[in-house]
């Protein structure tokens, strides 16, 4: 063929075709070389670290326990393609409040004691949609899984503390043994519950100045329960599943752990001295100074009232 049979205008619009194709390609390389690596996210770090230290304090064995960590598409986006959704779950329950919400959360039956070394399989990140109604997967749950039974429980918790504290961001929920064992002898009360854990410990009325709530036995998993549970996260952080375990919520991962940390290390106290005589006791005028020290103020009608 001569030169001059080639037709050079389709040469020239495949060329150009071709060039554009590269362009795209190029700029999607750059976008991706641009994203960070999600496994050094901080927020990552924090919930790996966290959900190993859960289980060195033993209140997570086996698959027990479940976090969900509230996130900022600010936060995500350098390590995300946010319109790149692996797959849709259905939630089973309507949260409108939560639309549009990112979350890191622990997965079904996954075990708090992998979640170091397995990250991208016992975790996943998730945005709700459709008020509540779908969760889309953005990252993790790598081998098919989804997020925690008790999600209805978290994400109502969630939207529950976002109307009393806009800057809250955890739940977790977990099985410390000192607490489910209180449950088994104290009565189930919850200004009788809190009473008992302020006295057990100085800084208690510090740490939980709005008490403890307490749930009875309900069949976990269900929606009747997160609804259950919302509620009481309306008025206190911490949230007591009798015979299960606790909830907790706070505005970081440190505050929520500390909050359950605090909580239990009263009620080991509690179980070890429940069957002795009582000899001393913090008293309520003792927990009003603490109360002035520290500029809080104690659940209404917790306290017997000042004597001066
Ligand atoms: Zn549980």
């Amino acid at each position: 063929m001569a030169l001059k049979d080639i037709d050079l205008s389709e040469l020239k619009t495949a060329a150009l075709d071709a060039a554009a194709k590269v362009g795209e390609a190029t700029r999607d390389t750059v976008e991706k070389l641009k994203r960070r690596d999600i496994l050094t996210a901080p927020f990552m770090v924090e919930m790996i670290r966290t959900a190993t230290n859960m289980y060195g304090h033993g209140w997570d064995e086996r698959n027990g326990g479940n976090i969900s960590l509230m996130l900022s598409e600010d936060e995500v986006a350098p390590y995300l393609d946010l319109s790149a959704v692996l797959r849709e779950l259905p939630t089973g329950f309507d949260a409108p409040a939560l639309d549009g919400k990112y979350f890191l959360v622990t997965g079904t039956g996954k075990y708090f004691k992998n979640v170091q070394y397995a990250p991208e399989v016992n975790l996943g990140l998730i945005r709700v949609t459709d008020s509540g109604r779908t969760a889309q997967l953005l990252w993790g749950y790598t081998d098919g899984g989804k997020f925690t039974s008790e999600l209805p429980a978290h994400l109502m918790s969630h939207a529950a503390r976002l109307t009393v504290d806009p800057e809250n961001r955890v739940v977790m929920h977990c099985h410390p043994g000192n607490l489910l064992a209180m449950t088994y002898v104290h009565t189930l009360d919850e200004k009788a519950f809190t009473r008992t854990l302020w006295q057990m410990c100085t800084e208690c009325i510090v740490v939980f100045p709005e008490g403890v709530n307490v749930l009875p036995w309900m069949l976990c998993g269900t929606n009747a329960i997160g609804e259950a549970t919302a509620e009481k996260m309306r008025t206190a952080r911490l949230t007591v599943w009798a015979q299960h375990g606790i909830y907790g919520a706070g505005r970081d991962l440190d505050e929520t752990f500390g909050l359950i940390e605090t909580a239990e290390k009263a009620a080991e106290i509690y179980m070890k001295i429940a069957h002795l005589p009582l000899v001393n006791t913090i008293t309520d005028e003792d927990m009003w100074q603490l109360c002035d020290r520290f500029s809080l103020t104690p659940r209404a009608g917790y306290l017997a009232p000042r004597e001066n």
